[in-house]
């Protein structure tokens, strides 16, 4: 079996797989279901397509919570349906799709892991599909008379994290701007605006938050990673602006040293693009 269903709320789960730990979410209407995310390639797609079949026949409309390729690759096996996403997660697939899935397939055949050079296998061949229902801000959708809200809290784990609210069921899948079981991830984050990001989650007020990767969570969970991930705005901006060395950073922080190195990194782009 590769993955495990977990029942959030009344027709709301979320699929547990052991790869990278990933959390995908089902909302299930009367005569009409949510698919959220669809997995890094079109194997995985495939298997979680099935999954999806196993709960409802009903036809799916799929969102997806942000341009990283584990979360969008397997998109063309949910095809034909509506894609929703942020528009800034269609204009970076366009952008970095295609490197992405070619610096993965890389990256898992140079680790000499079988299991990982199958992986970069499937990855290579993927064509990323854009997104064709785009949201700048809020949008409503109605799914088998059931709302879910897809809303933009500005940047954060990315610059297009989409959140997907169940209000009827008080669930929030929250994409990586939260992350359960292992530290965020910040290669492509906005360190100074990702706290503001998550206090949009929380002031949903949901009772169950799915982060993309790891095990459901309460509130209070994503209010501490809220205070970490503020914490970590903090010390990056203080070692990119030389107020304060790595090594003391470190020391204050509650991620590891690779965490917090690629926080800064961050920060520093993020100046040099405004000074150019
Ligand atoms: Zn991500």
């Amino acid at each position: 079996m590769t993955g495990r269903w977990v029942e959030l709320a009344d027709g709301v789960l979320v699929r547990r797989y052991r790869e990278l730990d990933q959390s995908l979410g089902l909302i299930v209407g009367d005569g009409a279901c949510l698919v959220v995310d669809t997995r890094g390639d079109l194997v995985q797609g495939a298997e979680w397509a099935a999954a999806v079949r196993e709960v409802t026949k009903a036809p799916w409309t799929v969102a997806i919570t942000h341009s990283h390729w584990d979360h969008c690759f397997g998109t063309a096996e949910f095809l034909p349906s509506d894609v929703w996403a942020h528009e800034g997660c269609r204009a970076d697939l366009t952008a970095t799709g295609i490197k992405q899935r070619d610096d993965v397939a890389r990256r898992y055949r140079e680790s000499g892991r079988p299991d990982l050079t199958e992986l970069a296998d499937l990855i290579s061949v993927v064509e990323p599909v854009l997104p064709d229902r785009l949201v700048r801000d809020r949008a409503e959708l109605t799914v088998g008379g059931r709302s879910v809200v897809l809303a933009y809290f500005g940047p954060g784990h990315t610059d297009n994290d989409l959140v997907v609210q169940v209000p009827d069921a008080g669930v929030v899948f929250a994409g990586d701007l939260v992350e359960q079981g292992a530290p965020p991830s910040f290669g492509d984050a906005y360190p100074a605006a990702w706290p503001t990001a998550v206090d949009g989650i929380i002031g949903l007020g949901p009772t169950v938050v799915s982060p993309g990767h790891g095990e459901p969570v309460g509130l209070d969970f994503v209010a501490g990673q809220r205070d970490e991930l503020t914490r970590i705005a903090e010390l990056s901006s203080e070692v990119a602006a030389d107020r304060c060395s790595m090594a003391d950073a470190l020391l204050r922080s509650p991620y590891p040293a690779d965490v917090l190195r690629t926080a800064v990194e961050r920060v520093r782009t993020s100046r040099s693009d405004v000074a150019k």
